[in-house]
């Protein structure tokens, strides 16, 4: 029915370089963007745009009110995000390189700083018809789960960036568990034995997904569709949040897959992470 979403907004300083600059050294920018950024906001993004209610639960500055306004902008709905005065906004600069190498350094401020007791009463509204979806990105993610799944709601953690310690302490409170092939690498070499939730979803890049039903055994295959990529940032949350939403809205795991994966491959088409994110109807044009 709704998907609640406990997730980071970051903002996104990216400045084109020649090269990478080298301890000690300043460069000169050849060019600079700022967008939105940010797995949960990406997530957000992505749910509402496939169609979903999205609620985006997480913190930011009381100021940068070009954030707010613009997740409203792309459907989402923001009245329960924190505005903490004298925090900062979560933010991302990234430098690229012409050849494409990158390096980003990403300060959390507010998104690790959310605040307890508001965010369990917000989310005392949720029910058993929703779904509730967490990223590593902030704090409080074991009791959000734990508070959801008390009330049946589903909860999809994308468990990225990869934390083993974060991960097992949420891992009893998740439905379904969605990584990257390489942090599905890590799981499985971390936790050999069976792992006690109900799906698995992992995206594996250019060669597509696969949904694991742990329940009855089954996978789905979904292959990538074959596009030019430009930029795949972004590309796993638009998967995440159009899988979700797909998936919320009633759809078959693999129907919702194949929606995600032309979401996902549309994004990589284009450049930059939330402001990139393909709305319903280009996916459906996409599909033709
Ligand atoms: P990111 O961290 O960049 O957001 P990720 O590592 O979490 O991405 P990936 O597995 O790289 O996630 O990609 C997610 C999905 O996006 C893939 O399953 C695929 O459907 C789509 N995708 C990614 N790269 C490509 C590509 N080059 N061509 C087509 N589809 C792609």
């Amino acid at each position: 029915m709704a998907i609640w979403n406990l997730g980071s907004i970051n903002i996104d300083h990216v400045y084109r370089l020649a090269h990478l600059p080298q301890p000690g050294e300043t460069i000169a920018a050849q060019g600079y963007a700022l967008g939105l950024g940010g797995k949960g906001a990406n997530q957000s993004i992505a749910a509402a745009r496939a169609g979903a209610s999205t609620l985006h639960l997480g913190a930011m500055s009381d100021g940068d009110d070009w954030v707010p306004r613009r997740l409203v902008d792309y459907g989402v709905q923001t009245h329960l995000i924190q505005r903490q005065p004298g925090q900062t906004t979560g933010h991302a600069i990234i430098l690229l390189e012409s050849s494409g190498e990158n390096s980003i350094v990403i300060h959390p401020g507010a998104n690790r700083q959310i605040d307890s007791a508001a965010l369990m009463a917000a989310m005392d509204e949720i029910t058993a018809a929703d779904t509730l979806l967490l990223q590593n990105e902030t704090s409080l993610q074991v009791q959000a789960a734990q508070a959801a799944r008390a009330k049946g709601a589903k909860v999809i953690y994308s468990a990225a960036p990869f934390d083993l310690q974060a991960l097992r302490e949420v891992l009893p409170y998740v439905s379904v568990l969605a990584m990257n092939a390489g942090e599905a690498e890590q799981l499985f070499a971390a936790m050999p034995g069976e792992i006690p939730v109900e799906g698995l979803l992992i995206t594996r890049g250019a060669e597509g997904a696969e949904y694991r039903d742990l329940t009855t055994g089954e996978t789905t295959h979904q292959p990538a569709f074959a596009v030019r990529p430009v930029d795949t940032t972004g590309a796993g949350d638009t998967f995440a949040g159009y899988f979700a939403a797909a998936r919320d809205g009633g759809a078959t795991i693999a129907a919702a897959l194949e929606l995600a994966a032309a979401a996902a491959a549309l994004k990589v088409t284009r450049a930059g992470a939330g402001d990139a994110i393909p709305t319903y109807d280009e996916v459906q044009e996409f599909l033709q």
